[in-house]
C-alpha cells in the first residue's frame, strides 16, 4: 500500500514512513463514543478468543517459510499451491485469475495471478475479503541493507494466514449472502518508486468485474493488510470514510470491534492510506473499508520477519472480521 496525506503516498511505502512523517489527521470520527484512546490496547488474551490466532500464526510461518513470495517466482508458485490445496480441501470453489504485466526493468512478460475462493458459491449476493499476498521485491526502507531480503511477514503474509485460518468456518456460515476471498498478486511490484505501479492485481479484478461482469454481486468489501504487528492498533483510513457507500461499513465494523472489547481497532483518527481498496471502489464500485495498521516500524524493511507479528493479533483482527460477517451475511 502507498500512503497519505497531501500527496498521495502508496499503500505498501506510504504508511509507516507516512505516520511518522505525515503525521495523522486528528478528525473527530467516533460514533459509538468507543476506543477514543490513542495507543489502546485490550486486556484479552488468546484463550478468550475464539478465532484461532495460534494456527492462524502457525499460517503465517508456514508462508514465510516458503521465502519472499515476488510475482512469478518459484516461492509464489509455491504459495499459490499451497492456498488452492488449502482452500479445496476446505470445500471452496478455487480458481486462479491470470494476467500478465512487462518487469518494469527489463520489460520481459511478468506472469501473474490472483486467487479467487468462493464459499457457498450458489449465493447471488456476496461478501469480499481480500488481500494482497505477493511481497516486495527488496526492503528499500531499510537503513542498513535496502537490496537485502524481504520476507513480508506482516507486510503479505498476515492478512493471507488470517484468510487461511477464517476459511475453515465459511463453509458453515449461516446467511443469505455468500463469501469470496481473494488474493491480489502484484500489490507491489515496486523496483522503483514512483515508477512502478502498485496494485496490478485488484485494478485487474476489478476491472475484470466491471467491464464482465459475474452472475453474482458484491455488497460489500473488507481489504486486509499487516494487520499481525505484535503492536497493533487499526485506524479507519479516510478513503474508506469519505466514501458515502462505505462509511457505515467502517462504523459497523468499529462497533464490532468495541462490543467484543477489541480495542485496538481506535475510531478517533484517520490515516489516508493508498491500497487495493481503492481500485474496487473506483472501478469495479464495491464499498470496500481497509483493515490496515500503519504504525509498523518494521515496514519495507528487512525485520519484518514473524517474530514481529503474533498470534494475539491474528486472533483479534480475525475475531472481528469473522463477528462481522456473521451479521453481514444475514441480510
Ligand atoms: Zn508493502
Amino acid at each position: 500500500m502507498t500512503k497519505p496525506s497531501g500527496q498521495t503516498v502508496l499503500l505498501g511505502a506510504v504508511v509507516a514512513a507516512s505516520c511518522l512523517l505525515v503525521g495523522y489527521l486528528l478528525l473527530a470520527y467516533n460514533p459509538s463514543g468507543a476506543g477514543a484512546a490513542a495507543d489502546a490496547h485490550s486486556k484479552l488474551t488468546l484463550q478468550k478468543i475464539p478465532f484461532n490466532g495460534q494456527r492462524a500464526y502457525g499460517y503465517l510461518n508456514e508462508l514465510c517459510e516458503l521465502g519472499p513470495r515476488v510475482s512469478d517466482t518459484p516461492a509464489m508458485s509455491a504459495q499459490q499451491k499451497l492456498l488452492i490445496e488449502h482452500f479445496e480441501k476446505l470445500g471452496a470453489k478455487v480458481r486462479q485469475q491470470p494476467f500478465r504485466i512487462r518487469h518494469p526493468e527489463t520489460g520481459q512478460p511478468v506472469n501473474m495471478a490472483n486467487i479467487i475462493v468462493q464459499f457457498h458459491p450458489e449465493r447471488r449476493e456476496r461478501i469480499l475479503l481480500c488481500t494482497h499476498y505477493d511481497t516486495r521485491p527488496f526492503p528499500d526502507q531499510d537503513p542498513t541493507n535496502p537490496r537485502g531480503t524481504f520476507l513480508g511477514a506482516n507486510d503479505g503474509a498476515s492478512g493471507t494466514a488470517l484468510l487461511m485460518e477464517l476459511g475453515r468456518s465459511m463453509p458453515a456460515l449461516k446467511g443469505k449472502l455468500g463469501v469470496d476471498f481473494v488474493f491480489f498478486d502484484g500489490e507491489e511490484f515496486i523496483f522503483q518508486e514512483k515508477r512502478d505501479p502498485y496494485f496490478l492485481g485488484a485494478k485487474y479484478f476489478a476491472t475484470e468485474y466491471a467491464q464482465q461482469p459475474p452472475d453474482y454481486h458484491y455488497r460489500a468489501g473488507v481489504l486486509l493488510d499487516m494487520v499481525g504487528d505484535g503492536d497493533l492498533q487499526i485506524y479507519p483510513d479516510r478513503y474508506s470514510m469519505s466514501w458515502a457507500d462505505t462509511e457505515p461499513l467502517v462504523k459497523q465494523i468499529w462497533d464490532t470491534a468495541h462490543r467484543l472489547g477489541v480495542r485496538e481497532f481506535v475510531n478517533n483518527k484517520r490515516f489516508e492510506v493508498l491500497d487495493d481498496h481503492i481500485q474496487l471502489h473506483d472501478i469495479a464500485h464495491i464499498p470496500v473499508c481497509d483493515i490496515i495498521d500503519f504504525k509498523y516500524p518494521a515496514w519495507h524493511t528487512q525485520n519484518d520477519t514473524p517474530e514481529q507479528c503474533s498470534a494475539l493479533s491474528l486472533a483479534k483482527v480475525g475475531w472481528v472480521i469473522e463477528e462481522w460477517l456473521k451479521l453481514a451475511v444475514r441480510k
